[in-house]
């Protein structure tokens, strides 16, 4: 009988839980959470004591909007002036199972609980099953990825070769020797292990799923590995400050979020919670009682969406990484990003160079997306499809201005704001 790696759950009850019901569940635990980061986190306190806030302020999800982000990019000046981990770790050190080192550079507790990565749910949605025998390729040394994916995929019940980055031919003969149905890493090594294998003439490698993570999987490669190769190849999202808050399941339309994390996209400015559907600042409050992330800006940009999956998961989605908030560029009151401007582009065939130029008239800011078209191609039909995709991907009203090819100068920024404010 061959796996069924597309249905079940890992947790049922919990993931097709009721909007309501998720809103209780992590009130419950942030509740919790707060409290014991103000008796055990004095990093925590003096943030909360910065914002005049005390723990009976912040027992709901409205509450936690009142905590200012905490920006990534503060933690290694805070973990400095209170060392090793700023004040955010709740137990004491040697208490811990491990500490990991992140680039920043970033000190990260863990333990002495199990499963504070929340990567098990994600693994279970995107195919791995108890059994699998899983090359788990992330670092092992330094950073969490290794350690902590490991955690999360014993959880799940699979069997792990920690076999760690490189050595591509060895990997390749673990795999084999020991029939490795799961693959853990970077999607791009695990392309390398395939065709690697292929040359050596050492036969199809036995990978039937793949969580693949740490750089984009374009929906090439990934088609390629399972159409090519039968490897079911789903993503995740996360960072190691956070863990694991977002995976992708059987539909690969988005990333569910995780009910172990409260995923709040923000304005990268204010860091107030913005409508669903618009893009922002991902702002994670993680339900880790080692170490509380709470109200923690990972400076990336995201957009979510609350439509039903039909997968039966309840939870909202992820719709992608969509860049760096410090690329943003604010616009009638919506922030707008370049890879927005490449989605419009990529939307419409004939779109050869394009910019966005962000300008303002009276009282009004202006979006006018500047286009050279390949040879023949149609003006009128292009603008008309082009402004559809800018209301439909950047929520704005923009218009369309078609230049002859070479107006738009080599090296031009996607989005070039010309407003001035004196
Ligand atoms: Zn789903």
């Amino acid at each position: 009988m061959p796996v069924d790696r597309k249905r079940g759950f890992y947790d049922e009850a919990r993931e097709t839980m009721s909007a309501s019901a998720r809103q209780q569940y992590q009130a419950a635990w942030l509740g919790e959470l707060i409290e014991l980061a103000w008796e055990r986190a004095p990093g925590m306190r003096r943030r909360l004591q910065a914002a005049r806030l005390q723990p009976k302020d912040l027992r709901d999800l409205d509450g936690l909007a009142r905590i200012p982000v905490m920006k990534k990019s503060q933690m290694p000046d805070l973990q400095q002036a209170d060392p090793p981990f700023g004040g955010f770790c709740t137990v004491p050190i040697g208490k811990l199972r491990r500490i990991f080192r992140s680039p920043g550079p970033i000190y990260e507790p863990m333990g002495p609980e199990t499963g504070g990565f929340h990567a098990e749910t994600g693994y279970y949605a995107g195919g791995f099953r108890p059994g699998d025998v899983v090359l788990q390729t992330f670092a092992y040394h330094l950073v969490p990825a290794g350690h902590e994916i490991d955690e999360s995929l014993q959880l799940v019940g699979c069997v792990v070769v920690p076999s760690g980055t490189g050595n591509t031919e060895t990997q390749i003969e673990i795999a084999k020797a020991v029939g490795a149905t799961g693959f853990v890493g970077t999607p791009s090594f695990l392309m390398t292990l395939l065709k690697r294998a292929e040359e050596m003439k050492a036969g199809r490698l036995p990978f039937e799923v793949a969580q693949v993570g740490a750089e984009a999987l374009p929906e090439s490669l990934r088609r390629s590995l399972e159409a090519d190769y039968g490897v079911m190849t789903r993503q995740g999202f996360g960072t190691a400050d956070i863990g694991m808050v977002a995976y992708e399941c059987v539909e690969k339309a988005g990333m569910h979020l995780v009910d172990e994390a409260i995923v709040q996209v923000c304005d990268p400015e204010t860091g107030a919670p913005l409508p669903v559907g618009q893009i922002g600042e991902l702002v994670a409050t993680v339900h880790n009682r080692t170490y509380p992330m709470i109200r923690f800006g990972t400076g990336d940009l995201t957009v979510i969406t609350d439509e039903r999956c039909p997968c039966g998961r309840t939870s909202a989605r992820m719709l992608g990484w969509r860049g760096r908030a410090d690329e943003v560029t604010k616009v009638r009151g919506m922030f707008i990003h370049p890879r927005q401007a490449d989605e419009v582009a990529a939307r419409v065939t004939g779109v050869v160079r394009y910019q966005v130029v962000v300008g303002r008239e009276g009282h009004q800011d202006t979006l006018t997306m500047v286009t050279e078209l390949g040879p023949g191609v149609a003006g009128e039909t292009v603008r008309a499809s082009l402004e559809a995709a800018i209301r439909d991907v950047m929520k704005l009203r923009g218009s369309v201005d078609v230049v002859p090819a070479g107006t738009i100068p080599e090296g031009a920024k996607k989005i070039d704001d010309r407003r001035s404010w004196d």
